[in-house]
C-alpha cells in the first residue's frame, strides 16, 4: 500500500498551502471587516483560485472545475488544518445541489451567486414536532392559491432560522397522494409577516435553533424546486462527484492532537496526566480510531478516484465520527475536572487548553449525533442497505 500523493498533487497541495498562508486568516484590511464579510472575501477569492464550489458553473458563482477527487480532498484538509471558510460550512450548502440538479434556470441564476458566498444566508424546514426520522409524515400545507403558495403549519428544530433571509420547506401539497408522493419542496422569503419564528434555548445555553410557524406565509408559485409531489426526491440530492470522505477524519485528528496537549497541561496529584496509565490507554485506543477512520478515508478516496461506489464503507462515516467526536469530547470533559461546571464555549482556538471548550465539545457533541439523522436511523441504513438485514416493519408502521 502506497499512501503517498502523486507530484503532481504535491505540489497543488503547495499551492492551496501558498494560498491559505497568504489568505487566512485575513490580515491587513480585511481583518478589519465584520465577520460574514470576512467570509465572503476569502470565499470569492478561494472561488476565483478554483478551490470552493468547485462543482459550480461560473455562470451561477462557482469555479467550475473539472471533477478530481484527489484535488478536492487536499482542499479540505489543507483549508480544515487552519480552519477556514469551506464549501460545506456555508448556511444552506444542503440546497446547493439540490437547486443545481432540479431548479429552473431562473432559480439557479437568482440564488445561487449570493448562496454561495454566503451573502443570502438559508434554513432547513425539514423536522416538525411529529416528525423527525420518520421525515416523510410531515404535516405543514402549502395550497396553490392564484399565483401563490400558502403555507401552514409549524417547523422544528431549525437551525439558524433567527439570522436566516430564506427558507426552503418541505409540505404536504398533495393530501389525497401517499406519505412520500404527497410532498412539494419550496423556497419561501423569511422576512414575511406569516412567518413567527421563536428561539429554542439548548443546555449550552445558547440559541442555535428555532421553532418557525406558518400562518397564510405565501410564496410565488414558480418557487418550487423540482414539480408537485416530487420534494422527498428532490430533498434527496447531493452533490455526488468529489465526496471527499478521506477529509472527514481532519476535525477528529485536530480534536485529538488538542486533546493530547490538555492532558500534558493538566496537573493530576501533582503530574501531568499524560503520565496517568489511565489516561495514556484512553489517548491510545482513540489514536487508534481516529487513524482507522484517517485509513477507511483513503479507501473511499481510492474507490471514488476510481469511480466506484465505497458502498457500506461510505454508511458509516457519520456513525463512526460521531462515536469519535463523542469520546474526544467525553476525555476531554474527564481532564477538566471541576471545571467542567463552567459555562461552555465552542469558540476558542486550539491548543486545547480552555475549559469552556471542553464543555463545549461535550454538548455538541450530543446534538450532533442527532442532527441529520440519529445514531439509531444511520445504524439502521447501514444494517438494511449494507448488511442487507430484514427492514424495521415496526419503526415503518410508526409504533
Ligand atoms: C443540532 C441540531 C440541528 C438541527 N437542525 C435542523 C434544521 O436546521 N432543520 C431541520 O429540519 N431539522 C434540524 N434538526 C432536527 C433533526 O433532523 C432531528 O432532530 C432528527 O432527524 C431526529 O428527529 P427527532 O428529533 O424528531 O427525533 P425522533 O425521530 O422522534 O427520534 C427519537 C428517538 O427515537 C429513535 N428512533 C426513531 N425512529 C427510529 C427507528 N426507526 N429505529 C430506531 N430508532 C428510532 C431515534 O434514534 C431517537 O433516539 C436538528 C437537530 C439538531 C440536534
Amino acid at each position: 500500500m502506497d499512501l503517498r500523493y502523486s507530484e503532481e498533487y504535491e505540489e497543488f497541495r503547495e499551492e492551496v498551502r501558498a494560498f491559505l498562508a497568504e489568505n487566512w486568516p485575513p490580515k491587513g484590511a480585511e481583518a478589519e471587516l465584520g465577520p460574514s464579510e470576512r467570509v465572503a472575501s476569502f470565499r470569492k477569492r478561494a472561488i476565483e483560485r478554483g478551490y470552493l464550489a468547485r462543482a459550480l458553473p461560473r455562470k451561477y458563482g462557482g469555479s467550475e472545475q473539472t471533477p478530481d477527487v484527489l484535488r478536492a480532498v487536499s482542499i479540505q484538509e489543507e483549508f480544515g488544518r487552519v480552519g477556514a471558510p469551506q464549501d460545506i460550512g456555508v448556511p444552506g450548502a444542503q440546497l446547493l445541489p439540490t437547486l443545481l440538479a432540479h431548479g429552473t434556470e431562473q432559480q439557479k441564476l437568482r440564488y445561487l451567486p449570493p448562496s454561495i458566498l454566503g451573502e443570502l444566508v438559508w434554513c432547513q424546514g425539514y423536522s416538525e414536532p411529529g416528525s423527525g426520522s420518520d421525515l416523510a409524515s410531515i404535516q405543514t400545507r402549502a395550497e396553490l392559491v392564484g399565483d401563490e403558495w400558502v403555507i401552514n403549519g409549524q417547523k422544528i428544530w431549525t437551525s439558524g432560522a433567527q439570522q436566516a433571509d430564506m427558507i426552503y420547506l418541505l409540505c404536504r401539497t398533495e393530501p389525497d397522494a401517499g406519505k412520500h408522493a404527497g410532498i412539494s419542496y419550496l423556497l419561501l422569503d423569511m422576512r414575511q409577516p406569516g412567518i413567527d419564528v421563536r428561539p429554542l434555548r439548548m443546555m449550552s445555553g445558547e440559541a442555535h435553533f428555532n421553532e418557525v410557524f406558518f400562518d397564510d406565509a405565501r410564496t410565488p408559485a414558480d418557487h418550487i424546486v423540482g414539480k408537485r409531489g416530487e420534494g422527498w426526491i428532490v430533498s434527496r440530492s447531493t452533490l455526488s462527484s468529489e465526496r471527499n470522505a478521506a477529509g472527514g477524519a481532519v476535525a477528529a485528528r485536530r480534536q485529538f492532537r488538542d486533546l493530547v496537549q490538555l492532558a500534558r497541561n493538566t496537573v493530576r496529584d501533582g503530574r501531568p496526566a499524560v503520565e496517568d496509565p489511565s489516561v495514556r490507554q484512553r489517548l491510545v485506543e482513540l489514536d487508534g480510531y481516529v487513524t482507522a477512520a484517517e485509513y477507511s478515508g483513503y479507501r473511499q478516496l481510492t474507490c471514488d478516484a476510481r469511480g466506484q461506489s465505497p458502498g457500506i464503507v461510505g454508511m458509516m462515516n457519520k456513525e463512526i465520527s460521531n462515536s469519535i467526536g463523542f469520546m474526544l469530547a467525553n476525555l476531554g470533559l474527564d481532564l477538566i475536572g471541576d471545571s467542567g461546571l463552567e459555562a461552555p464555549d465552542r469558540q476558542l482556538p486550539g491548543p486545547g487548553d480552555g475549559a469552556a471548550r471542553w464543555v463545549g465539545e461535550f454538548m455538541f457533541a450530543r446534538g450532533f449525533a442527532i442532527a441529520g439523522g440519529t445514531a439509531n436511523i444511520q445504524r439502521n441504513i447501514i444494517g438494511e442497505r449494507g448488511l442487507g438485514l430484514p427492514r424495521d416493519f415496526a419503526a415503518q408502521r410508526g409504533k
